[in-house]
């Protein structure tokens, strides 16, 4: 079976990056009954914090992306990592190196001299170790010298890294606490990792992490290093282009379906599709899909889609999902009334809607509670003729059967008899219902709302 995994430092945020790192696992696990894992990268015990793990986990949650199995801590498998350095050491695949700080600057001053590289060459390399003094030392892998590691990688294609450009790195520290790139292959290892799919900026440790991978003798990953993402301007992303946690994401209120939507075409494409679901995006993701070159974060695009994802949406789903959004956002919950309301509403207010603020914004007649307040434009739409206008027709809706095409018919007779265009009253309507005039249609309104609140309003604004 295939088994990705996705290994966050848990430093800061879940970063846009990260989640798509972690999206093109799960994606490629999902789609070919595979596992996909969540290894949190905490070895850097200075930097790792707690709450960034959490956010990691809300991120991940957020976005759906489930795993596999328990959450593991690189951090708690330090003993296997330097059973490993010692298994190497036994093998005769690592050395023990005694080369204190003083001998390797004076290794690389002579190498400066002498124009020759100053990738540090230990003498301890073969070394008899009767001769080991009894000193700190550090255990060192016996790297090749010769010949080149060529990194297969199902994106960057063959990459070829000269062996005399790696030096003979440390395993162990001499405070006996193992390196971040052993610690790495030896989880992959052992977490049964059949691919390794992660930012380029990983591509030269892949090289350093099959040494010790060919050193111990287990098969190989599969590679695929992904170009990171860039700003629109085709820089480095910058905060305000996008490189935010995906946790500002969601409160700018955009659909977890939406956004992982645009975050699986960032940086990989299928024909000419955009807009796809997460079955169709399981099914087709693949890693010769991705790009080689850096993908271009645009707004106008995540918006796009999201717009998409939210017409399509289930109501009662979308519903569910607001409620999320408002609790992320720290917003008062929605009453009961009114979330009934909202998802008899949802069919118009998820038109054209890019986000759930604007969702929101649509149902500001719903969410208002009487008296409506118009707004400046919408208190302008009701002048006397107006209020008039309204009074008059009141009557006509206390009889109507409350259906869109009764209530239109009645609205069209009405503008008639009056000699109003209909368009004219539709101003009027919007205030007196909405307090505004940017609103869903008058009729949606009407019919959410029901016969006896629309006709309160009416009288209201009339009034
Ligand atoms: N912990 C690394 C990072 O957050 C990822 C390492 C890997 O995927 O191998 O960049």
């Amino acid at each position: 079976t295939i088994v990705t995994r996705f290994a966050p430092s848990p430093t800061g945020f879940l970063h846009i990056g990260g989640a798509r790192t972690a999206l093109f696992n799960w994606l490629y696990a999902r789609g070919r009954g595979g596992k996909f894992l969540l290894r949190i990268e905490d070895t850097d015990r200075a930097r790792s914090t707690e709450a960034a793990t959490q956010a990691i986990l809300d991120g991940m949650a957020w976005l759906g992306l489930d795993h596999d199995g328990e959450v593991i801590s690189q951090y708690a498998r330090g003993d296997r990592h330097r059973e490993v350095a010692l298994e190497l050491l036994e093998k005769g695949q690592a050395y023990k190196c005694f080369a204190t700080q003083d001998d390797i600057e004076s290794f690389r001053e002579a190498a400066r001299a002498e124009g020759r590289s100053t990738l540090y060459q230990s003498p301890w390399r073969d070394a008899d170790p009767a001769s080991h003094p009894d000193a700190p030392y550090v255990v060192r892998i016996k790297a090749p010298r010769d010949g080149a590691t060529v990194i297969h990688d199902q994106v960057q294609g063959d990459v070829t890294i000269r062996n005399d450009q790696l030096d003979d790195m440390v395993l162990l520290r001499s405070d006996d606490t193992p390196v971040y790139m052993l610690a790495v292959a030896v989880d992959d290892h052992d977490m049964g990792v059949t691919h390794v799919i992660r930012g380029d900026d990983h591509l030269n440790n892949a090289a350093r992490q099959m040494l010790i991978y060919t050193a111990m003798g287990w098969p190989l990953p599969v590679y695929a290093h992904i170009p990171l993402i860039h700003g629109p301007d085709g820089k480095k992303l910058s905060k305000r282009h996008g490189a935010l946690g995906v946790d500002e994401y969601q409160k700018m209120g955009y659909p977890a379906a939406g956004m992982r939507n645009y975050l699986a075409r960032l940086g990989w494409s299928h024909g000419d599709d955009e807009f796809f679901t997460d079955a169709q995006a399981q099914d087709w993701f693949d890693l010769n899909g991705v790009g080689k070159s850096p993908a271009r974060f645009d707004f106008k695009k995540l918006d796009n889609l999201c717009g998409q994802h939210i017409a399509a949406s289930d109501d009662a789903a979308l519903l569910h999902e607001l409620q999320g959004f408002l609790a992320a956002t720290d917003q008062p919950k929605l009453q009961p009334e009114k979330s009934a309301l909202m998802e008899k509403a949802m069919y118009c207010l998820k038109e054209r809607a890019k986000t759930f603020p604007e969702l929101l914004d649509k149902a500001q007649f719903i969410l208002a509670d009487r008296p409506i307040i118009p707004d400046e434009k919408a208190a302008g739409q009701l002048d006397s003729v107006s209020r008039s206008i309204l009074t008059q027709l009141t009557p006509h809706l206390q009889t109507v059967t409350w259906s869109r095409d009764e209530l239109e018919a009645v609205a069209m007779q009405f503008a008639e008899s009056v000699d109003m265009k209909f368009g004219k009253l539709a101003g009027p309507l919007r205030a007196a219902l909405a307090g505004r005039s940017a609103t869903p249609s008058v009729f949606d309104m009407m019919l959410v709302l029901g016969r006896d609140e629309t006709i309160a309003r009416l009288s209201d604004a009339a009034s």
